[in-house]
């Protein structure tokens, strides 16, 4: 698809187009990568960041958040629930901070492949490729990192540069792929300062990138950062502004799909967030074949705050794996099994 008509679509607003767009996404998810909606087991290992982010709660300027940092023995006894309950995938994420130093981070992928057959995707930030290798080398398996925009000023502007970082998130995405992770991406929607043209580009940038997973969701403002108190990071005018609703997200996630046909794709949590009646399932519908039953106890899940009000804040594991699982079989879909990594070349069936 061209720029022009990827931004066409982001304009568009007639019910009637958009389902058509949403069936043709949906169909090319079924062709390419089937029915299965592949379960991902969410740990919120630390809260703990270093970082100054303009978007994110987590931000270590935010002096109101309890900050909690996961036991190796804790962690890997989430991981074990997740296989318990039939997960293909851990997802280990947190805050950027060294005090996840690389040994231990190293130890708990290596217990985690011993004991079990889990995948290990990582979301740890921007970390040393010495870092980086470790983990690969300890069994990890997949690596997320979002891009948050490809615009590369307002990037600057919402996420300020580490000391002494030297990669962008994009030569880090590279690296990843070169030392053989899977790699996953995204961007926010709606943030102060993205125009339609970004967003478009955005899309251009997943299918270069060659990206194995995308995550995308709405930007939710808060109120303890920089950009949730109406910090305009760039002036645009107020027609180029891409707003955060849902529905632009759903118009993201089936360009998305037709753009990345082999591409694992969440209906994400903050998706769930914005429409906590049927968001997941409308992403599912729309071109996304993956969800992420957050599995973090509740003694630290609800400081894992990267925006207010996220779904799902005080349920437990076993809440949100019969509440997921129950959405999947009430949209017709299957559960997935095993590892549900990217199948590269040819269309499913
Ligand atoms: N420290 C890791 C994990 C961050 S949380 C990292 O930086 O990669 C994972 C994602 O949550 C981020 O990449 C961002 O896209 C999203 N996020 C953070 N704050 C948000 C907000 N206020 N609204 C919506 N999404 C947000």
């Amino acid at each position: 698809m061209c720029r022009a008509e990827t931004l066409r679509w982001l304009r568009e607003t007639g019910p009637s187009a958009l389902e058509q767009l949403y069936r043709e996404a949906d169909r090319v998810r079924r062709e390419w990568v089937g029915d299965q909606v592949h379960l991902r087991g969410l740990i919120e290992i630390s809260n703990i960041c270093s970082r100054q982010c303009g978007y994110c709660g987590l931000r270590a300027g935010n002096r109101e958040l309890v900050r909690y940092r996961m036991s190796e023995t804790e962690i890997v006894a989430c991981a074990r629930l997740a296989a318990t309950l039939g997960y293909g995938t851990v997802v280990l994420q947190a805050g950027e901070t060294e005090s996840l130093s690389g040994a231990f981070i190293a130890n708990i992928v290596r217990a985690i492949k011993t004991e079990t057959r889990l995948a290990v995707t990582l979301s740890l930030g921007e970390r040393s490729l010495a870092d980086l290798e470790l983990w690969r080398g300890a069994g990890a398996n997949r690596y997320l990192l979002r891009f948050e925009t490809s615009d590369p000023e307002l990037f600057r502007r919402i996420h300020p540069p580490a000391a002494g970082m030297m990669r962008d998130r994009i030569d880090l995405l590279r690296a990843l792929r070169g030392l053989g992770y899977e790699i996953g991406s995204g961007v926010m929607i709606g943030i102060p300062g993205q125009t339609y043209e970004t967003l478009a580009r955005d899309i251009e940038r997943f299918r270069e990138l060659d990206l194995d997973m995308i995550g995308v969701g709405p930007f939710l403002p808060h109120p303890a950062t920089p950009l949730g108190c109406g910090d305009a990071p760039a002036a645009v005018p107020p027609e180029e502004q891409t707003p955060n609703s849902e529905e632009m997200v759903y118009k993201v996630v089936a360009l998305t799909r037709l753009a990345c046909p082999e591409a694992n794709i969440p209906a994400t949590t903050a998706l769930a967030t914005v429409n906590a009646r049927n968001g997941r399932e409308l992403g599912l519908l729309r071109g996304a074949n993956v969800v992420m039953p957050n599995l973090t106890p509740p003694v630290y899940r609800r400081h894992y705050e990267i925006y207010p009000n996220k779904a799902c804040i005080a349920e437990r594991p076993a809440d949100c794996d019969g509440c997921l699982r129950g959405r999947i079989a009430q949209i017709g879909r299957i559960p997935g099994t095993g590892p549900g990594g990217r199948q590269r070349g040819q269309p499913h069936e």
